[in-house]
């Protein structure tokens, strides 16, 4: 209770500093037209069309403006005016004319006035100026936005900015501001040269570089693996498919919008997957299968194409290509709810493998339009419910926030700066079985429906990628680093002796490196440094005369004169045990 007091206090701070920042552009701009201006999580922002562009000392002016207003002291009235009233007050301003219309021409129009300024609002806001703090807000940023956030309609300038009860609070924020861009997996990725995106070539495409290609396939290995471990067996699709397929699912009705335009052959049209489901259907249909055969748990790394708005792209995170760690449960209503124990487990051992710890659970239920059979619904819902309190997660319930095809569980991890992010889905469907007439002969020799689950763990390997980036700000745990080790003599009369640990190491499957070049020792440890390896080896006399390492850690710490065979032992450990250095 105490914390929605507190958010409801930081709510009208922030949604009346946007008034007086309204304010503050129209001292200096007088025919700027406004728009809107809410309070939002950290802060606020307001819209504007102004006759130019705005520099940092633009930004500038606004903020001591704004800090002059504040310290006026000036009250936050409101009042009541008739719709006609509002018309006539608001002359010229296009947008504010256009919200007033949309309000009912009996109704009443609620204004807040600070001093110079009325905005149309419904409030609240603080009592006066004096109630907010001069040095506990700061401008950000701003960014283009479409009047209504539609594209059809003009640019506006949002000035983003945030703003606290304090200038203690502020500061803290502003710290973690500074944290997060530190981690931004797009500088880091440059940085550390793991992939890059190339305008030109295609927008949100991803291209892996041979460091970036390393980790990737770390992360595939273990998954490979480990599906097998648990009973999956792997397929292959292919990356497009005729009209046929995605009218027979319906992907053609309901998803056309986020699908790559169709490319014609042999008078047909063939699409560029969005999804893998239906052509993991049609291995499914190759066959008549019995009970006895299910479950299969198919699984691919595959990779599908999507067409998201250039604006809502953002590095790894939101691409219009990227591959799915996914897999199908195809199973009999019997095997269900095992089947949804042990997925939901797995996803769990999957994300702890790659140091999330803080995980919480999203169950979401049956919407008002669906397909299915509600018995299906109750049965399925049921079965995710007791898997989610059988592994003691925490949980809330999104109630009629489900898919219209079925129920599902959704896993998000908290990384190491308190993010949350969306991982692991677990996702009935009622839908597909039906619209492929899925089958299989029961053990009454009778044709029954199966169910089918789709889930990937990991969500896709570009957005997780980005998400491990900056999780471990670039410090990928030794089983991840593209390099693990460094082997550097301290001078060249060494090298033999350190040729032959690196060539040991490689034998052993480790990824390692010889630096064997010109630099000075500290110059080589401080490149290794920032390409992040976790271990470096320093090779000198004493090491060559005792078959020995002496390593240096990433973290900083030394160990000095381990016996390579040790050595090579106690690096597998940390390695299978996934330790961070
Ligand atoms: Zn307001
Ligand atoms: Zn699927």
């Amino acid at each position: 209770m105490a914390k929605n007091i507190v958010d409801e206090k930081l709510d009208k701070i922030r949604h009346s500093m946007s008034h007086v920042m309204a304010e503050a552009v129209l001292e200096i701009f007088p025919d700027a037209q406004i728009a809107i201006g809410p309070s939002i999580e950290n802060g606020f922002y307001y819209d504007f069309d102004l006759p130019r562009g705005l520099n940092q000392e633009d930004l500038d002016e606004i903020t001591q403006r704004m800090k002059n207003i504040i310290s006026e002291d000036k009250e936050f009235k409101r009042t009541v005016v008739s719709r006609d009233e509002a018309k006539k007050m608001f002359k010229g301003q296009v947008y504010k004319q256009e919200l007033i219309d949309a309000i009912e021409a009996d109704q009443e129009v609620s204004l807040y006035n600070q001093g110079g300024f009325t905005d149309l609002c419904r409030g609240p806001h603080v009592g006066s100026t004096k109630e907010l703090n001069k040095d506990s807000f700061k401008l950000l940023s701003t960014a283009g936005a479409y009047w209504r956030g539609k594209e059809t309609n003009p640019m506006l300038t949002r000035i983003y900015a945030t703003a606290w009860s304090n200038p203690k609070e502020l500061r803290l924020y502003l710290a973690k501001l500074e944290e997060i861009e530190k981690r931004d997996h797009r500088k880091l990725g440059k940085e550390l040269d793991l992939f890059s995106f190339h305008e030109q070539a295609g927008p949100g495409l991803a291209y892996w570089h041979p460091r970036g290609t390393r980790i990737r396939l770390a992360i595939e290995d273990f998954w490979r693996a480990q599906h097998y471990k648990n009973g999956y067996e792997m397929i292959g699709t292919p990356h497009v498919g005729k009209s046929w397929l995605w009218e027979t699912s319906g992907h053609l009705d309901f998803y056309k919008e986020s699908m790559y335009s169709p490319m014609e052959m042999d008078k047909s049209d063939y699409y560029v997957k969005p999804m893998n489901c239906p052509f993991h259907i049609m291995i499914y249909l190759n066959g008549k299968h019995s009970y006895k055969e299910l479950p299969f748990r198919w699984a691919e790394l595959g990779t599908v194409y999507r067409y998201e708005k250039a604006g809502a792209l953002h590095g790894l995170m939101r691409v219009r290509g990227f591959t799915q760690d996914d897999a199908h449960l195809i199973c009999t209503p019997e095997q269900m709810e095992d089947e949804i124990k042990e997925v939901l487990r797995f996803s769990l051992f999957m994300l702890r493998s790659f140091g999330f710890t803080d995980i919480a659970a999203y169950l979401s239920t049956k919407p008002e339009k669906c397909v299915g059979e509600q018995s299906q619904w109750d049965a399925a819902t049921e079965s995710l419910k007791e898997a989610i309190e059988n592994e003691g997660l925490e949980y809330e319930i999104d109630e009629g926030g489900g898919a219209f095809y079925g129920p599902k569980i959704d896993l998000k991890v908290k990384d190491a700066i308190g993010r949350e992010w969306q991982l692991s889905t677990v996702q009935f469907d009622f839908n597909l079985p039906e619209r492929f007439n899925m089958v299989f002969v029961d053990s009454d020799g009778v044709e029954k429906r199966p169910y089918m689950i789709h889930r990937a763990l990991l969500g896709s390997i570009e957005r997780f990628f980005g998400v491990l980036i900056e999780h471990f700000a670039g410090a990928f745990p030794l089983w991840l680093s593209p390099e693990q080790v460094c082997v550097i003599p301290v001078a060249s009369t060494f090298s033999e002796y350190a040729q032959k640990v690196c060539t040991r190491l490689k034998e052993e499957g480790v990824r390692v490196y010889l630096d064997d070049g010109d630099d000075r020792l500290n110059a080589k440890i401080r490149n290794a440094q920032n390409k992040k390896v976790p271990h470096m080896l320093i090779i000198g006399e004493k090491e060559e005369q005792e078959t020995a390492i002496s390593v240096r850690y990433r973290t900083g710490k030394q160990e000095n004169m381990i016996a390579l065979d040790e050595y090579v032992s106690l690096l597998k450990n940390k390695i299978n045990g996934h330790e961070m250095v």
